[in-house]
């Protein structure tokens, strides 16, 4: 008997598609004994614990030094802070103590130092202390292994390849994961933002998070389909499904291109311009690797919420910098903090208890409601301006007064910089992101006061036809290709040719290759994405013609519903990849 075909919404962290059987993980709890050591045999506890510190610290050396070569210096970082932890002396110190009171087995005394150790970070009132408590437990984690197996943290075996589905994965689980097995990734917590989901997109695993109901709902060996642009999942997906995806997946695109040869135009000459989504600066050298002509998207919320606080303006500016200085002479987009919604930061000031944060203080609505927070954000965006030119976004805008708002707020930011005598460069344009429909029907007004605009169609497709993007339950209304979302993109499209102001897309569409030609035929010229999509879509959009796909926009914009444009853009597919 078939089972019946189900759709379970996450959030997508890294792009592409996999089919395969689901592999269900659960580490549980390491089973540390608790015994008690004789006196004489105390000193050779001690020995034995000295030694594990220093094969566990050899053990990250090794680490550090294959994600380096692997994935470059930047992906490495996150095991310096790992080494950091074994060199904390109060860690190691408090553990001999527990030893010596207690007379208990080391492991078990390291154990519950440890534990106490990360609640108490868990509670610090400075951010960075708090932001630290996932690599403690990793390496606790690491180090109670070789204790108790005098072996090294096992790295995860699959009996035959698949798609992961884990509560979490540590940054050095994924960092060793044989690509050749691992076909995706399903994890029930994460953030887009952090270092897995990082690390994730650079070995182009495709990957989503958040899919909470992924361990009790899927069932081991279960096939499953992983959309890694829409963050959803198809478990037992039907022929007709599987076909669909497949149509996609089997696309010869372009393989080892030298990027920077990249001709970023369709078969009659219309040139494109692809850009970065970024969500950290640690992503800036790949994403430049991977030809990307600037970022179009980075999302400054990256950095707030792996510190799980403000970072302080010294902090961003530094970050800032970091991806500016690796893009110049291409401009770089910061957009300005965009909690709310699923983006929920753990501090007393972020608001609590909305009935429906997707329509509560979010993106622009945060920030203007925290001034002080955001003027700082906005100091160390011009200060990183000092060092190439930099583009300022804000996010879920829905009035012009709130562009004038942040407007106000920019001369004070210039003004306080002035008094500091620090130095600053200039922003070179100010512009928006079409996230809801005010926007899009107002783009017009919009294009005549900002320099540029940005169609952020993850929640513009949202908010269009009232579906929330994380919700299983609705997930197969979340139709980028809904009539209603394609005629607002264009709406939007003329709006910005008309007034001569430059359009982007930086939502996941535009790292969809089903998508980005359509994009292109309704108007959008510069898509940004996930670096790890570009070279998916410049290898579609460079064999098809600009003619082409403007015939294929006026065609979609006169059907009237979502099925009939599918199966329009699946055919146009087809036929042009194989001409
Ligand atoms: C969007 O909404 O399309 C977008 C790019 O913003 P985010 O996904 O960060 O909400
Ligand atoms: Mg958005």
């Amino acid at each position: 008997m078939e089972l019946p075909e189900r759709i379970l919404q996450g959030v997508a962290v890294s792009p592409g598609f996999a089919v395969g059987p689901a592999l269900l993980f659960s580490p549980g709890e390491l089973n540390v004994p608790c015994v008690i050591i004789s006196a004489v045999e105390r000193a050779q506890e001690i020995t034995r614990f000295e030694a594990a510190i220093a094969a566990t610290q050899a053990e990250l050396e090794a680490l550090l030094q294959v994600v380096a070569q692997r994935l470059g210096p930047e992906e490495a970082r996150v095991f310096e802070a790992h080494r950091m932890v074994l060199e904390d002396r109060l860690l190691i110190e408090d553990t001999l103590q527990e030893h010596r009171h207690s007379g208990r087995n080391i492991e078990h005394c390291f154990k519950i130092v440890s534990r106490r150790y990360a609640d108490t970070l868990e509670k610090a009132e400075d951010d960075y202390l708090r932001g630290r408590v996932a690599d403690v437990r990793d390496v606790s984690r690491r180090l109670l292994q070789r204790l108790l197996s005098g072996r090294a943290h096992p790295p995860l075996s699959l009996p035959h390849p698949g798609i992961i589905i884990a509560e979490s994965l540590s940054p050095s689980d994924i960092a060793v994961l044989d690509k050749e097995q691992v076909l995706g990734i399903i994890t029930t917590q994460g953030e887009r933002t952090s270092h897995a989901a990082v690390m994730a997109r650079s070995l182009k695993i495709p990957a989503v998070v958040r899919l909470h109901r992924a361990l009790a709902h899927i069932e081991p060996g279960a096939t499953l389909l992983l959309d890694g642009y829409e963050g959803t999942v198809i478990v037992n997906s039907t022929a007709e499904t599987l076909h669909r995806y497949r149509a996609l997946r089997e696309t010869p695109v372009c393989v080892a291109v030298s990027t920077s040869s990249f001709a970023r135009q369709t078969t009659d000459g219309h040139a494109f311009t692809l850009m970065a989504n970024l969500e950290s600066a640690d992503e800036a050298i790949s994403a430049r690797k991977a030809g990307a002509q600037g970022v179009g998207l980075f999302r400054t919320e990256g950095l707030f919420l792996r510190e799980a606080g403000f970072p302080s303006e010294e902090v961003q500016y530094q970050a800032y910098r970091q991806v500016v200085e690796a893009f110049h002479p291409h401009p770089v987009t910061f957009r300005t903090l965009d909690l709310g919604g699923d983006k929920a930061l753990s501090h007393p000031l972020y608001p609590r208890g909305e009935h429906n944060t997707a329509l509560g203080l979010k993106g622009i609505r945060f920030s203007l409601a925290y001034p002080e927070i955001l003027q700082e954000q906005l100091a160390a965006i011009l200060r990183a301006a000092l060092h190439g030119p930099v583009r300022l976004m804000l996010p879920m805008v829905t009035s012009l007064d709130e562009v004038a708002a942040v407007a106000e707020l920019l001369e004070k930011a210039y003004e306080s910089l002035r008094a500091r005598h620090l130095p600053y460069g200039q922003m070179m344009d100010r512009g928006i992101m079409v996230e809801t429909p005010a926007t899009a029907l107002l783009a017009d007004h919009f294009a005549h006061q900002v320099d540029f605009m940005s169609l952020g169609t993850n929640d513009l497709i949202q908010y269009t036809l009232a579906v929330d993007r994380l919700s299983d339950r609705v997930a197969s209304l979340y139709e980028p290709h809904h009539p209603a979302v394609l005629r607002l993109i264009y709406q939007v499209a003329e709006a910005a040719r008309l007034h001569n102001c430059p359009l982007s897309v930086c939502g996941e569409m535009a790292g969809d290759p089903f998508y980005a030609p359509l994009l292109l035929g309704l108007g959008v010229d510069a898509l940004s994405m996930a670096p790890a999509a570009m070279e998916a879509v410049w290898g579609v959009l460079s064999r098809v013609s600009y003619r082409q796909v403007r015939a294929l926009g006026v065609v979609v914009l006169g059907l009237s519903q979502a099925s009939l444009i599918r199966d329009h853009l699946q055919a146009f597919y087809l036929q042009a990849l194989r001409d």
